[in-house]
């Protein structure tokens, strides 16, 4: 398949062009600065905006998660109680 290598219109400011670059993705994850230097992005131009691909997001998030799930024990399942009854005759 063919990715998009080509630069696009901006979205934000419809002037300038997004084209493919390598920047520093930056991010607060769990309260910590997550830092991904040379990650691919589209970079407009004109207003600067950057567009990093979906598909590279939830892929990271994807680890992301997975590591965390891996620390943590998965969800427990609410413990239902049986209702209590007297043993009575028939
Ligand atoms: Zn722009």
């Amino acid at each position: 398949m063919d990715a998009k290598t080509t630069a696009y219109a901006c979205p934000r400011c419809t002037v300038g062009r997004c084209a493919p670059q390598r920047t520093t993705f930056a991010d607060v994850y769990q309260g910590q600065l997550l830092c991904i230097p040379n990650t691919r992005a589209y970079i407009c131009d004109i207003c600067h905006f950057v567009e990093f691909e979906q598909e590279l997001l939830d892929a990271l998030w994807h680890e992301l998660y997975d590591e965390a799930a891996m620390d943590e024990m998965p969800p427990v399942a609410p413990h239902k109680r049986g209702s209590s009854y007297s043993d009575g005759s028939g």
